[in-house]
């Protein structure tokens, strides 16, 4: 199984992976930097991709959206996604979560090891 980080920021994706290693997964993770180029690693990947973590604010395709698109795929709506989002998104993120069921849970930025680690270990392989 692998992860897929999609955010826009280049930094906060190797964050993102740094602190996936420090929680103790050793999955290989794939990168996009927007909710588009997702879909086309998803394209050729899905299979593979077991979780993945999604910003929500982001240039060409935003988090939200690529969610929405997801859930329409009968093949991709099965991957959990895991919103990553700055503050004052709860709300949001829980109107999202009744609409989309692909979208299981949310870390709010900044977020520690422990933090994600409880929040992605059920979807782990
Ligand atoms: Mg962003």
């Amino acid at each position: 199984m692998k992860i897929l980080i999609v955010d826009d920021s280049g930094v906060q994706r190797k964050m993102i992976m740094k602190i996936i290693q420090e929680a103790g997964f050793s999955q290989p993770v794939l990168e996009a930097s927007n909710g588009q180029e997702a879909v086309q690693v998803l394209g050729t990947n899905f299979q593979d991709i077991g979780l993945i973590l999604c910003d929500w604010n982001m240039p060409v395709m935003s988090g939200i959206d690529f969610v929405e698109g997801v859930g329409k795929v009968p093949q991709l709506s099965k991957i959990p996604i895991v919103m990553v989002t700055t503050e004052g998104t709860e709300s949001r993120i829980k109107e999202a979560r009744s609409k989309y069921p692909t979208l299981v849970g949310y870390v709010t930025k900044p977020f520690t090891a422990d933090q994600l680690r409880n929040t992605i270990s059920p979807f782990i392989k």
